[in-house]
């Protein structure tokens, strides 16, 4: 039996909070490092489209997708946009991307891999809420995929094909069914894909911060701090400097989202990891309540009850980090929202919304970063879940501790190896 180690776990996002609570479980002593609250509003964890879809493992570059950008581009309303004084910076990351989804046998090779880390979302974050005495926030019965007809799903022909060669099921529904399941939904959709094994969480914020009070209750000490670099000797980790002082350790988690890839350098590893920036609405007291997640296809956009009334997330804007946001896209989620539900539209001048932009941490190839850095074994990098690290978040946490304590981890984590990059 190995002696417990001190780990430094950097970020509370849902990443660090299930690595914490992971690593606590399995004996460890743990150091949270992070400046502002867990799962605060400066988390992408914190305002995401609260989805757990086992759906969720087409990754955002798939073939033929250099033929679809231009139009994503040139549509002021559309789910895509490029901050064009970005574009030199960008383009190493772009021209990775669009390699990634260059041919079919890359992309299911990535979906099967992303369904290791999403498949059992649901159940795996019930199991966690339950474990943290807050069974209310994740609930599971069902994500809708709504499309305007059969001609527009045939259209992802190829992504619900990847969905089924790796065992997800769905039901298709008519335009009756789907207006039965769901009343608010507009006339204009009428076909939908009906994930039953589908789950969404009401409070994604307040479900890491829930992650990290159980993992305060089980032993782990929380500091507020900003992690800055690491003290190495020998290729032995000594120590996590901070803002606020050092933190002697045997071990450090980076999971500090998109702002790991500076984190990622110090520990040896140059990281292609960029913003896709996103933004939510929420509307706190809307005229519909929707009975579950909704997904309208064309507006690529999640639309959810939460803890804060009904949220439309989404968008993807590639900027830097530090560019102002630009509320225009938000607005773009906003007015889709109305279209997509009548009755909102009609009570239009009374709604009371609220606006949310954050980053997801993106790697070129759709697939997050956790695997040991080069400068020394004792720092795991844990970041990079673009689209899906509410889903992939716990079953990280999980990855992270087998790669801690050496234990068999629950599958082969080599896919998520830095040395991709290197
Ligand atoms: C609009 C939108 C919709 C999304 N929808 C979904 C969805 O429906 N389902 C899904 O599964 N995923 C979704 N995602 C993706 C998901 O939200 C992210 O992949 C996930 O939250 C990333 O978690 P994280 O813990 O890596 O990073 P974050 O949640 O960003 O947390 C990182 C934390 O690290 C801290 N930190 C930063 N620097 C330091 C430092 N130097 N030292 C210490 N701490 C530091 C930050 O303060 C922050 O709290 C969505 C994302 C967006 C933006």
């Amino acid at each position: 039996m190995l002696e417990p180690k001190h780990i430094a776990v950097i970020g509370g996002g849902i990443v660090g909070a299930s690595s914490a609570l992971a690593l606590a479980r399995s004996g460890q002593r743990v150091t949270l490092i992070e400046p502002d609250q867990p799962g605060g509003t400066q988390a992408a964890s914190y305002g995401n489209g609260a989805f757990l879809s086992p759906a969720s493992i087409i990754p955002m570059s798939m073939p033929g997708i250099w033929k679809k950008v231009p139009g994503y581009l040139l549509d002021p309303q559309g789910p895509l946009t490029i901050r064009w004084r970005y574009l030199a910076r960008l383009a190493p990351w772009l021209v990775r991307f669009l390699y990634a989804g260059y041919s079919l046998e890359k992309v299911q090779r990535t979906a099967a891999v992303l369904w290791s880390l999403v498949g059992d979302s649901p159940s795996r974050h019930a199991a966690l809420a339950e474990s943290c005495g807050h069974p209310e926030m994740i609930h599971r019965d069902g994500l809708i995929y709504a499309y305007t007809d059969r001609a527009a799903f045939e259209e992802d022909a190829l992504a619900w094909r990847l969905r089924r060669e790796n065992g997800l099921v769905w039901h298709e529904l008519s335009a009756d069914e789907l207006h039965e399941l769901e009343p608010a939904l507009g006339a204009s959709y009428s076909f939908a894909a009906f994930v039953e094994a589908g789950g969404h969480c009401v409070d994604p914020g307040g479900f890491v911060a829930a992650i990290v009070a159980q993992a305060e209750r089980e032993g782990i000490t929380v500091r507020k701090a900003n992690a800055k670099d690491f003290a190495f000797a020998n290729g032995r980790l000594k120590a996590v400097l901070t803002d606020a002082g050092t933190i002697a350790c045997d071990g450090a988690v980076i999971a500090a989202g998109v702002h790991s890839r500076s984190l990622a350098a110090r520990a040896g590893d140059d990281i292609p990891l960029e913003s896709e920036r996103g933004y939510h609405v929420e509307l706190a007291n809307p005229s519909v309540t929707l009975r579950r997640p909704v997904m309208p296809v064309d507006g690529r956009m999640a639309n959810i009850m939460t803890a804060g009334g009904l949220r439309a997330s989404g968008q993807v804007e590639l900027a830097s980090i530090e560019a102002a946001p630009d509320w225009k896209r938000a607005d773009i989620l906003r007015d889709h929202l109305l279209r997509t539900y009548p009755a909102l539209a009609a009570s239009r001048a009374d709604l009371r919304i609220s606006r949310w932009y954050g980053h997801r941490p993106s790697t070129p190839d759709g697939l997050p970063v956790i695997s040991r850095a080069s400068a020394s074994e004792d720092v795991i990098h844990a970041f990079g879940h673009g689209h899906i690290g509410l889903s992939a978040g716990p079953m990280t946490g999980e990855l992270v501790a087998s790669l801690v304590t050496r234990k068999t981890p629950p599958f082969d984590p080599a896919p998520f190896s830095a040395a991709r990059f290197r």
